[in-house]
């Protein structure tokens, strides 16, 4: 039967005691994540759980099974940030199992969104405003906002900080963590030195695909390029990324997203010597006429991260007006 077929949760082992847990997602694009399955003495810890929405508990059951895992072998949760394809059945996993969750602290970036929408929603019009979304697709964005799913089983506080030097034991061995915002001001990359593998969640993907989540550091591009600087001093010979499969030319992967970075930044420094523009005016200079209703935040977020990087390295500045602009 084709009609109502959905695409299930699906496991696989990728090298001796790691297994790739392969889990849908609804997003146009990026039909999938990763987490990872990692084996513990008679148990595994969870790397990353899942975006919550209907089935999606029991596709992380199925990927298990394919895997000869079970849910009550989980001895630990570790997220690499607190977007809700890397957290969102968190709270379940923990609420079913009475494990411990463990993340960075800086996830206030999601938790607050799922804590009080409404404030997050309205500072995100604000947001949209202030870049010069104009009036009729700033209010369809804003009665948009209010229907969206957030994703989450639930808002859970970790029981553990993960920030620079925790490890996490394993059959492997210690995974050790590093602090590498950018993407999110929660995100982390974990690394296990005799086997070289890094757990890199969105920081490095196999398809480089940027995103900084923008408002909450100061400068989320610099966080970005300064994060790889320090996933590519750890010489990892396998990358477990957060979505696709797994990859081996992880030096390239950072040459490559620190080229894009470089390209972006260069697009709309251009862009902004000619005239001051406000930030939505600069979207089709970068991304063309791709923008629509679905990925407007998600560009202009990282347009207002370029501009702000560009600003704190001092070759633009911003002017202050109903709408902002930005000039050179
Ligand atoms: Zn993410
Ligand atoms: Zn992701």
């Amino acid at each position: 039967m084709v009609s109502g077929r959905r695409e299930l949760g699906r496991g696989e082992r990728v090298v001796p005691g790691v297994f790739r847990l392969r889990l849908p997602l609804p997003w146009p694009g990026v039909p999938h994540c990763n987490a990872w399955a990692v084996k513990a003495g008679d148990g595994f810890v969870l790397f990353d759980t899942g975006r919550h929405q209907p089935d999606s508990f029991s596709d992380l059951e199925r990927a298990l099974a394919m895997c000869n895992l079970r849910l009550d072998e989980l001895r630990l949760v570790v997220c690499t940030h607190a977007h809700s394809d890397h957290y969102g059945q968190a709270a379940t996993l923990v609420e079913r199992t009475g494990r411990e969750l463990w993340m960075h602290p800086n996830h206030q970036h999601m938790t607050r969104m799922a804590e009080d929408p409404e404030a997050v929603n309205a500072g995100r019009i604000e947001v949209a405003r202030q870049s010069g979304v104009p009036e009729e697709p700033l209010r369809r964005y804003a009665s948009q906002l209010g229907s969206r799913e957030s994703g989450l089983s639930g808002v859970i506080e970790p029981d553990r900080d993960l920030v620079n030097g925790v490890t996490i034991a394993s059959d492997l061995g210690d995974w050790v963590v590093y602090e590498t915002p950018g993407h999110a001001p929660s995100h982390v990359c974990m690394f296990q030195s005799e086997q070289r593998l890094l757990i890199s969640g969105d920081h490095l993907l196999g398809r480089i695909s940027l995103y900084f989540d923008y408002g909450y550091t100061p400068d989320p591009v610099g966080e970005f390029l300064t994060s790889l600087d320090v996933v590519e001093r750890l010489g990892a010979r396998l990358c477990l990324a957060g979505h696709g499969r797994t990859f081996t030319d992880v030096y390239a992967h950072v040459q490559g997203n620190r080229k894009l970075v470089g390209e972006r930044l260069q697009t709309v420094l251009d862009a902004v010597s000619r005239e001051p523009l406000t930030a939505f005016d600069i979207v089709p200079h970068v991304y063309g006429d791709s923008l629509s209703q679905q990925n407007a935040q998600w560009l202009l977020s990282k347009i207002l991260g370029y501009l702000t990087h560009l600003q704190a390295t001092g070759v633009i500045r911003r002017i202050a007006g109903e709408p902002e602009r930005w000039s050179a």
